[in-house]
């Protein structure tokens, strides 16, 4: 899952991308309005992490440009000043959720995982044969087994298992995988399926991850 955070603070917007990272999360982050609203017309994001008080353009701004082109991307907004105007105003300009600064990072985390489940019946479980994928606990196992994988490991079986049944292509993936510094020449993706596969396919006779030649992967029971 990708997420952009436009926040000006410098401290809270390395704070965010830190964790968030460390979630799992491929992340993007803009240090100001106009910055902001240009990544998010640019890039799919699958959330948004909004200050409202940003330099160049405002948060409220933002979010109203980006309802009124149609995109229904959940956003959060974050503000300093609690006032029960600021509330009512954000979630009048298509805010999702709205958090007052300060914060806790847990409470951030918990939020926006709620905001990522919403809306397209999106199960916290994840079941493709005898491979189970924990999408609260980030864990997953196969045959019962506990299956050890890293945070971005993680995040694109994620993905897959999203989409399992359907083609998934390298553009979708780097798109919702990794954040802007993708490098779309790279081989990375291909890279981390063979990581995926190592731990997910290898020890097991049944593979859940089939190659769509020149097209993408797909995660599926049957081929
Ligand atoms: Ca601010």
């Amino acid at each position: 899952m990708r997420i952009l955070v436009i926040e000006d603070e410098r401290r809270v917007r390395s704070f965010l991308e830190r964790g968030l990272v460390e979630a799992g999360f491929a992340v993007d982050v803009a240090a100001d309005g106009e910055t902001g609203s240009n990544l998010a017309r640019v890039h799919p994001y699958d959330a948004i992490v909004l200050d409202l008080m940003l330099p160049k353009r405002d948060g409220l701004s933002v979010l109203a440009e980006l309802r009124a082109a149609g995109r229904a991307t959940p956003v959060l907004v974050l503000s300093a000043r609690d006032e029960v105007d600021d509330r009512v105003r954000g979630l009048d300009a298509g805010a999702d959720d709205y958090l007052a600064k300060p914060f806790s990072f847990a409470e951030l985390l918990a939020r926006l995982r709620a905001l990522l489940r919403r809306g397209t019946a999106r199960p916290s479980l994840l079941e493709i044969g005898d491979l189970r994928v924990d999408l609260v606990a980030h864990r997953a196992e196969r045959g019962g087994q506990r299956l050890d994988l890293t945070a971005k490991e993680f995040a694109l079986l994620e993905y897959l298992a999203r989409h399992a049944g359907e083609v998934v292509t390298r553009t979708m993936i780097s798109e919702h995988v990794w954040d802007m510094n993708f490098d779309s020449f790279s081989n990375v993706i291909d890279v981390y399926i063979r990581y995926l596969r190592k731990k997910i396919d290898e020890p097991f006779e049944k593979k859940l991850i089939h190659t769509r030649r020149g097209v993408g992967y797909v995660l599926a029971a049957e081929p």
